[in-house]
């Protein structure tokens, strides 16, 4: 810990990237030898159908207007490379065709540039371990150049670059692996236990937190507790203003081997202006997703049940007592995708894959993120209780650093996190946030890499109608 004394028992809430890759380089790390770990998970099995680290895939880029983001994303696909059996990338769980950002010049041109700039200046800087090859990097200077490098048959925007050092990953095999490696390497030290939902966070006097009470009344007590719950993490402590759950729209439509044949060695695409993105096919499952500011589903919580700083949610949905309440947005899985969401992934089918867009859909999927209003991650110790670190606000982009957030957060543990990290993922105050003009309700994360329509909630879109013509798999995720 910051103070020096080495926790006898480190809690970890969460098995997403962010809990798994801590627990990873705890094990690794000499100074956490007679530590022991648990690690819990609400989810009846894992990987967590529901969490956001699972899925057919996750782009791994280092293509980012933020220099800190690219230098880690650099150093996760040194990782990611490393396609032997044992390594991050084995076993099909990374592929590199490529990654190709587009945008309508007026509407999200700023950041294509901007990351194509970052990623030019890494290439340049980047001489002696050859993470970025500046040839594989190409400006697209009109839709023509576009469907040349991509493949794909009408491309909207008409600017963009394609970076062919960029990659993904199978995302549910990567966090398989991972938990693989933790029992394997961690024996008898470590402790996964899943369905095990943390109902609150246990503080004691002085403010210091002693873990967590499951559901059922079980109490697990620790030196240091990690909440790395990812878009439930505002449930477990009031992070109004600073994390907010929203939801993000994908969608599956059934292709043939042939299908797959054609698109699996493609770049992904993402088009700046609309989030929308194709991420190659390894299935006979095409994946479209939007990456955008997401619904909210708001809930509302009786003032009471706010500890200074704690929260203690209903899941269930229970109604608000009489009183004053307060409202955060929370999770909502294992429901079809609002209309509005199912339209706009059908048009980018329309543009990029014509002959496959009238299909219907096999699944859909509404998946969390955990956003903070700039995109940077939280990761620190709570302001408050002693004991209590908080690792999450992944963002929509947390995925890719899975071999490398684990050393970060043990570092930031520890006090050792280098000062440009330190700051950009700190507990922001109540002044800090009021200067910024970001108040207790911010409804967007504004890192300049969203878009589509701002402020929906979930609610008020499931009320329009139409959500329900795809259900036959929803079910599955
Ligand atoms: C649709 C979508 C696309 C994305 N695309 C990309 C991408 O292309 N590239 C990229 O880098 N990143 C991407 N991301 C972001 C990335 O996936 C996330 O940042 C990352 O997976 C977050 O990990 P996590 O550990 O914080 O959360 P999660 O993976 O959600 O893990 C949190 C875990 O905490 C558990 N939990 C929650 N509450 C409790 C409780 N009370 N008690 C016990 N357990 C609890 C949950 O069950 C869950 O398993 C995407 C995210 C989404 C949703």
């Amino acid at each position: 810990m910051s103070d020096g004394i080495v926790p006898q028992h480190i809690l970890i809430v969460g098995a997403g990237v962010f809990g798994l890759s801590t627990a990873l380089s705890l094990l690794s790390n000499a100074a956490y030898k007679r530590s022991r770990i648990t690690i819990v998970d609400g989810s009846p099995s894992l990987p967590n159908p529901y969490g956001s680290s699972v899925d057919a895939s996750r782009i791994v880029r280092a293509d980012y207007i933020y220099k800190h983001y690219s230098r880690l994303a650099l150093e996760a696909q040194g990782l990611w490379r490393d396609t032997t059996q044992d390594g991050w990338g084995g076993e099909g769980r990374y592929h590199e065709p490529g990654f190709v950002l587009t945008a309508d010049e007026a509407t999200g041109g700023r950041y294509v540039k901007e990351a194509l700039d970052t990623v030019r200046k890494l290439a340049a800087e980047d001489d002696t371990r050859s993470w970025v090859d500046a040839t594989k990097l190409k400006e697209l200077e009109n839709p023509d150049q576009i469907r040349a490098a991509t493949g794909y048959n009408q491309v909207s925007g008409n600017y963009g670059y394609a970076n062919f050092n960029s990659g993904w990953a199978d995302a549910e095999k990567s966090v398989a692996y991972a938990l693989r490696r933790i029992r394997q390497e961690g024996g008898d030290r470590v402790t996964i236990r899943s369905g095990s939902h943390v109902a609150k966070v246990l503080v004691s006097t002085p403010e210091r937190c002693t873990g967590v009470e499951l559901v059922g009344g079980e109490q697990i007590t620790a030196d240091l507790t990690v909440l790395a719950a990812g878009a439930w993490t505002p449930t477990l402590i009031d992070l109004r203003g600073r994390c907010l759950a929203t939801g993000q729209t994908l969608g599956y439509v059934d292709i043939t081997e042939d299908e797959v044949k054609a698109m699996q060695d493609r770049p992904t695409i993402m088009n700046m202006s609309r989030g929308m993105f194709i991420i190659p096919p390894r299935t006979k499952e095409l994946k479209i997703a939007r990456h955008g500011y997401g619904y909210l589903n708001p809930v509302e919580i009786p003032r009471k049940n706010i500890l200074p700083g704690l929260l203690n949610v209903d899941l269930d949905g229970g109604q608000a007592e009489a009183g004053e309440v307060v409202q955060v947005s929370i999770p909502k899985v294992n429901i079809p995708i609002p209309l509005e969401g199912q339209n706009a992934l059908r048009e980018a089918l329309r543009g990029l894959v014509p002959h496959i867009a009238e299909r219907p859909f096999s699944k859909t999927r509404l998946c969390w993120y955990c956003d903070t209003p700039t995109g940077d991650f939280l990761i620190t110790y709570h302001p408050r209780y002693q004991n209590l670190f908080i690792a999450t606000g992944g963002s929509g982009h947390g995925f890719k650093f899975f071999p490398v957030i684990g050393d970060k957060i043990v570092e930031a543990i520890q006090g050792k996190l280098d000062a440009e990290l330190t700051k950009q993922w700190r507990w922001r105050t109540d002044a800090e946030l009021a200067a910024a003009g970001i108040d207790k309700d911010f409804n967007a994360c504004d890192d300049g890499s969203r878009a589509g329509p701002k402020g929906m909630t979930l609610e008020e879109e499931v009320a329009k109608g139409g959500n329900e013509t795809v259900t036959s798999r929803a079910s599955r995720l």
